[in-house]
């Protein structure tokens, strides 16, 4: 039996529409309504069919669901909830797909205090961002990681649980706290050292901008990847999940320091130990299934 038959997606960008499209093809006869606050977004989804429905307000949109998932950007999680409050059907779960979870916590419980709030993360994402960005195999062999607060309703949790798992998504429970501080480990600081890089680069002045573009496949590039991802998502993902981000930030600022000083003395043989272990993790990544074996990320060299 389906997890649920009446799904309602609120903030229909990447995320909104990619588990749009991963519904449509796993679970079919699920009714799907959609809703995003931005009107131009609203009629790219109906002319793109990505919904059964797509609705003018949030209250108009959950008023029969019996799952609600928020997929907006963190910082308007309490706003989106509050906005459907009143709407809401008493019996209906309510979710979300927010990179940090201890702040979108607090936000719903206040905005929806009698709710049923089964936070969850899917760990799958692209530098891209709106409605035709989506794509239904986004989730696939990804994880998702489900942050209940603790008293979360078991039944709530694996109708949630299933939900993901029919999409394609590998699912993992764990605490909040936890997973906003293995996500500022694997996720959050990796871009905010993409963003200093690239920010780096393009101030620098003896070295051209074109130069920058031009001989950027030394490695420039693969962080312009992740230093594209959308500027309101990452915003609001460092101002929700600051303490976390600033104790890891502290770590790598010592182990960067760490590393100038091998530099500076010439210490090869701790470059070269590190070297060697990072690789190893790249390997483990490969075997693990979270990338494609593919060198230089499968680019094409014709
Ligand atoms: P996105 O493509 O920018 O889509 C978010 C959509 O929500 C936008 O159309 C936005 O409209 C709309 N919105 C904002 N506030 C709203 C509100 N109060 N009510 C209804 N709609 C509202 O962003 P996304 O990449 O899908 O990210 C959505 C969520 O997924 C975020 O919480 C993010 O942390 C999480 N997430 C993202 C990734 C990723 O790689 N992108 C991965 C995992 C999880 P406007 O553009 O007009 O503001």
């Amino acid at each position: 039996m389906l997890p649920f038959a009446r799904v309602t997606i609120i903030g229909l960008g990447l995320i909104g529409s990619s588990i749009a499209r991963a519904v449509r093809q796993h679970m079919p006869t699920v009714r799907l309504t959609g809703y995003d606050m931005d009107p131009a977004v609203r009629e790219t989804a109906v002319r793109i069919e990505l919904c059964d429905d797509v609705a003018d307000s949030a209250g108009t949109a959950v008023i029969d669901a019996d799952l609600v998932i928020l997929c907006v950007p963190v910082g308007a999680m309490g706003a989106a909830a509050a906005e459907l409050a009143a709407d809401l059907p008493a019996e209906a779960i309510v979710s979300d797909v927010g990179s940090c979870k201890a702040m979108v916590i607090e936000a719903v419980a206040t905005a929806l205090p009698n709710a049923v709030f089964v936070p969850a993360h899917p760990v799958a994402g692209t530098e891209n961002s709106g409605p035709e960005a989506g794509f239904a195999t986004l989730f696939h062999h990804r994880w998702c990681i489900i942050t209940p607060p603790e008293g979360t309703d078991a039944l709530a949790i694996e109708r949630v649980s299933e939900f993901w798992r029919r999409l394609g998504a590998l699912v993992e429970t764990m605490a909040p706290d936890h997973h906003d501080r293995v996500l500022a480990v694997t996720s959050h600081l990796p871009h905010l050292i993409a963003y200093t890089i690239v920010g780096t680069a393009s101030d620098m002045e003896e070295v051209t901008q074109s130069e920058v573009i031009k001989y950027s496949a030394g490695g420039f590039r693969d962080f312009t990847r992740i230093a594209a991802s959308d500027p309101t998502m990452w915003r609001d993902v460092f101002l929700a999940n600051r303490e976390a981000v600033l104790d890891m930030l502290q770590r790598f600022s010592e182990d960067l320091s760490a590393l100038q000083r091998a530099i500076r003395w010439g210490k090869g043989d701790e470059l070269f130990d590190l070297f060697t272990k990072t690789r190893a993790i790249r390997r483990s990544i490969i075997e693990q299934g979270q990338d494609d074996a593919a060198p230089d990320f499968g680019r094409s060299h014709e």
